[in-house]
């Protein structure tokens, strides 16, 4: 297998109790598109769409280049810009322009994708290679149609699947970095796993098995399809509860339609911040409700939150653990409330 076997933590990590509140966000996805063409039994998401109330969406490249200039009024860029969210990213016919628009924009260190890789073509491809995009992440839900028909309830043609990822890694040779990921509950035999090795290992530049964990806040369906360790982190880490939930310190979601979120477990919009189409990114970084929301989770308050009360995705995904530093962060927070709260 030529792809080195590692996950894309970043192991060079800002001590984040040192640097709340940040005056830029590290980190933003921004949802192009909140359609799916699978319908995986262990994403929230299908559940929603299936809501009276939902409202599908692609995200317009004019409201996608507002949020670009948005982030041109923060002092500094971000490190990384996410361009996915609530759907397959690439169903919207502007994503390549949108990839290009925010390179050449210079507002983030970093760009990034997550696809089910099922729309990738020769053509599509060789527009994604010459993007500017740093990184596709590809996500890989069975090892062969039958299984993709019952995990993704699609009909895909795997072999042809298979050859328009290896299109894609080898126009991108040089490029963008080709990540391929699944889960263990995909590839759950010794057989399995070798056989996700042997097919996707030599057509990408890094290969990982993730452990599948509840992802969703309040997504209880989970549990009714798999069994779940509960002991074992996203990256075979063991766990320990989190009280203090440190992505939205760093990061935002921005939806489809411009509405901001928290973080990716709030499926069900429970807290937005504010709208895009009407606010700018910087209006809502610097607003007093999100403000409030840091100073409630640095006092151990984040069950006040209807989605953070029995939100896990901290405890099994987390890579800053702040809890020991709520008083550092909550006098950082006061300060700044005190000293620039009439200037925001
Ligand atoms: S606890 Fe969960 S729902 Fe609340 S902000 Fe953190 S990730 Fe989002």
């Amino acid at each position: 297998m030529k792809a080195i076997y590692k996950n894309i933590v970043n192991e060079k990590r800002h001590v984040l109790q040192d640097v709340i509140p940040l005056a830029t966000p590290y980190m933003l996805a921004v949802d192009p598109c909140n359609l799916c063409n699978f319908r995986c039994k262990f994403c929230a998401m299908q559940f929603t769409r299936e809501r009276q109330n939902y409202i599908k969406q692609m995200m317009s490249y004019t409201l996608f280049c507002k949020i670009i200039n948005d982030i041109k009024e923060f002092p500094d860029k971000l490190k990384v810009l996410r361009i996915n969210g609530q759907g397959e990213p690439l169903l919207n016919p502007d994503f390549c322009k949108m990839v290009r628009y925010a390179k050449e924009a210079k507002v983030a260190d970093w760009i990034e994708t997550i696809t089910n890789g099922s729309c990738l073509n020769a053509k599509l491809n060789q527009n994604l290679a010459d993007s500017g995009i740093n990184r596709i992440r590809i996500s890989i839900e069975a090892i062969s149609q039958k299984r993709y028909e019952d995990i993704a309830n699609t009909n895909i043609n795997f072999d042809k699947f298979i050859d328009n990822i290896r299109d894609l890694y080898e126009r991108c040779r040089g490029k963008a970095e080709i990540y391929i990921k699944t889960v263990d509950i995909a590839v759950p035999t010794e057989k399995d796993k070798n056989k996700f090795f042997k097919i996707f290992g030599d057509i990408c530049d890094r290969i990982f098995i993730d452990h599948i964990i509840p992802l969703w806040s309040d997504f209880n369906e989970l549990n009714d399809y798999f069994e779940l360790q509960k002991n074992v982190g996203t990256h075979g880490q063991t766990v320990k509860q989190v009280i203090i939930c440190p992505f939205p310190f760093y990061s935002l979601v921005i939806n489809a339609d411009g509405d901001v979120t928290a973080c990716c477990a709030d499926w069900k919009r429970k807290l937005i911040f504010g709208n895009l189409t009407t606010t700018s990114l910087k209006q809502v970084w610097n607003s007093d409700l999100l403000h409030k929301f840091w100073i409630d989770l640095a006092s151990k308050k984040k069950n006040d939150y209807e989605m953070c009360k029995k939100c896990l995705l901290p405890t099994f995904d987390c890579n800053d653990n702040i809890d020991d530093y709520g008083t550092k962060i909550l006098k950082h927070l006061v300060f700044r409330e005190d000293t620039y709260v009439h200037n925001r």
